[in-house]
């Protein structure tokens, strides 16, 4: 494998992916980037679904076996105040051994590492041992639309899942799932000068977050995925008058899990919130994902350390990079937890930084992207 040349390309894919700016909704030229470049690089098949998904395969040595699918976002967040950026956003520059710009990190460079590990095989004749296919999907920064429309769809059988999201070449095996759900307390409004003809809910919404408060500590926890959290976000009254008791107010609770249900969850809001009139419902409108009526967990995703798949998966990456790479979680939200209704094995891995994600002057190290071929490659090989 001549590992400086293959580099070489894959670092000048991904500044040209940098370089093609795709906000949510405005993927179109970089999908057609990916097309090109996929179809150039050899791939079987490259196609576009109905929503703009961009989708290349590369055939492996047993196609009866499950496909690796290598999953990246197409999209990526605004770059805010260009005066706080050091290089232009989409310049895509390469400054002392990072390629910087919106998107480099989350998750444009990871996506021309996975793009070009499935072509390092085609370019030394070699054939993965699966098929592998690259699934890049839109709108993934606001929800998720392209990746449920993929799993939705996906008419091949998967054996494992790979996001690209920023694991620094380790293993992420999961995150937290989101519960967002409005707690309305109801009271009686009254003209604001004779409070006492009135219920101010008010009082049972500050009685609510103090023991909200209190409870924080001793929420309960997922030995890998971590503590369970809650912040209270929007408040909302029912009147805009300054003189009028309020007839209901409700807050916004945004709770991040992997140890509670929806019907754990709400149990415990019933009881913080006590014997005033109280109603929970699902902030999302519509369930299922991911509060509803249920005993199910809340995961993000999911992936025992102790599954086969993980055991393969660290074993081949471990190979290919020269290190054993960690098993970590990750903090932020991803599009796995899209994928958790296939039931297939999901990882993450990629070279990217979490903290580099949607901060002013983003960059992703060139050397980690080298360390993440290499272990991509093994990948490919073995599992
Ligand atoms: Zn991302």
């Amino acid at each position: 494998m001549d590992w400086k040349n293959l580099l070489d390309d894959c670092v000048d894919f991904s500044r040209r992916l940098v370089q093609t700016p795709s906000m949510p909704h405005e993927e179109a030229a970089i999908a057609a980037l990916a097309v090109a470049e996929m179809r150039r690089l050899g791939f079987d098949e490259v196609w576009l679904d109905e929503v703009g998904n961009v989708n290349g395969r590369v055939h492996g040595q047993d196609r009866s076996l499950g496909a690796i699918v290598l999953n990246s976002h197409l999209d990526h967040v605004d770059p805010g105040d260009l005066d706080l950026w050091p290089v232009p956003p989409f310049a895509g520059e390469i400054v002392d051994g990072r390629l910087a710009g919106r998107g480099s990190a989350d998750i444009k460079g990871p996506m021309a590492v996975q793009i070009y590990s499935m072509a390092a095989l085609l370019g030394v004749g070699e054939r993965p041992r699966r098929d592998v296919v690259f699934s890049g999907v839109v709108q993934e920064e606001i929800g998720g639309a392209g990746a449920v429309h993929w799993a939705e769809n996906v008419d091949y059988p998967v054996g494992l899942i790979v996001l690209g999201e920023p694991s620094d070449n380790n293993i992420a095996l999961g995150h937290r799932g989101i519960a967002q759900m409005w707690l309305t307390f109801h009271g009686r409004s009254a003209h604001a000068s004779v409070p006492h003809k009135g219920e101010n809910p008010n009082f049972a919404l500050a009685d609510f977050l103090q023991k909200l408060a209190a409870a924080k500590p001793s929420l309960s926890s997922h030995p890998l995925l971590g503590q369970t959290t809650v912040s209270p976000t929007i408040i909302e009254v029912d009147t805009h008058s300054p003189n009028v008791t309020p007839a209901w107010t409700r807050v916004l609770l945004d709770f991040r899990t992997a140890s509670e249900s929806g019907n754990s969850l709400q149990a415990l809001v019933h009881q913080w919130a006590g014997d005033w009139p109280h109603a929970i419902t699902n902030a999302w409108g519509a369930p299922p994902p991911p509060f509803a009526d249920s005993d199910e967990m809340i995961y993000g995703y999911y992936t025992p350390p102790e599954s086969e798949a993980v055991q393969k998966a660290r074993a081949a990456i471990t190979q290919g990079m020269g290190r054993e790479p960690e098993l970590m979680r990750y903090g932020f939200a991803t599009d796995g937890r899209h994928f958790v209704p296939l039931n297939v094995p999901i990882i993450g891995y990629s070279p990217a930084e979490e903290e580099q994600a949607h901060i002013a002057g983003e960059s992703i190290s060139i050397t980690k992207m080298e360390e993440a071929l290499r272990g991509h490659v093994e990948l490919l090989r073995q599992f």
